[in-house]
């Protein structure tokens, strides 16, 4: 039996309302799946549908801790989104099955250095280093669907040292929960400890070190984290 030949790295997890640990296999995100967010983006929602990409699971920020401003940026975006916990995997799932693949929600932030992706889109290439970079993630307690139920409206809002910077509602959603989650089946195995971010509604803004943001969706919970 061969052994690591560097150390191994850490099961990334995210607290669960009420005790336990949710370990993260994957971070899913959708991108403009608000109408009024893919317009301030200079997109057209009717032309354009919603689509995917990814962070790295350990990009994720738990705890309510710290947000380092990442490096080469000078415009880092706050993005307030619902995210969904898979507990059940399996491919190609129909969207009247998918909410029995859903074990809780929570609120995440989709941190996007807009600088470096309105490059990357001008250039044509991934926006890999516009989404994905160290602590991009940041997110809030996993409340079980067994507590709260499944969740398909509801006010999300997000505010910056108190002050309100993005409110929508998750009604509004090109793509809603069930759909999102029949779209990404199609085109990866869902599993256990996957997670998806669902997209921001519009009111998308700079941050500086210092700030203190707080995203909350209404009968789901909050994040919370300061810049530093
Ligand atoms: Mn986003």
């Amino acid at each position: 039996m061969d052994s690591y030949i560097v150390s191994s790295p850490p099961q990334i997890a995210v607290p669960v309302q009420g005790g336990g640990l949710f370990p993260v296999r994957r971070v899913y995100c959708v991108g403009r799946n608000y109408a009024a967010h893919a317009r301030e983006m200079g997109g057209n929602p009717e032309r354009e549908p919603p689509f995917f990409f990814t962070k790295p699971a350990d990009a994720l920020v738990t705890g309510g801790a710290d947000t380092p401003y990442p490096p080469a940026t000078e415009t880092l975006h706050h993005e307030v989104e619902l995210v969904l916990a898979i507990g059940t995997g399996g491919a190609d799932i129909s969207p009247a099955a998918a909410l029995g693949h859903v074990f809780g929600y929570a609120v995440g932030l989709d941190l996007t250095r807009r600088d470096l992706q309105e490059q990357a889109k001008a250039a044509r290439q991934p926006w890999d280093m516009a989404k994905g970079f160290d602590a991009s993630g940041p997110i809030g307690a996993i409340t079980p669907a067994a507590a709260i139920g499944h969740i398909a409206a509801g006010r999300i809002t997000l505010r910056v040292n108190g002050q309100a910077r993005q409110s929508g509602d998750l009604r509004d959603m090109i793509w809603p929960v069930p759909e999102i989650i029949a779209a990404l089946s199609r085109l990866v195995r869902l599993a256990p400890g996957d997670l998806i971010f669902t997209g921001t509604p519009d009111g998308v803004g700079p941050v500086q070190r210092g700030d203190m943001l707080r995203g909350e969706v209404d009968g789901v919970g909050f994040v919370e984290t300061r810049i530093s």
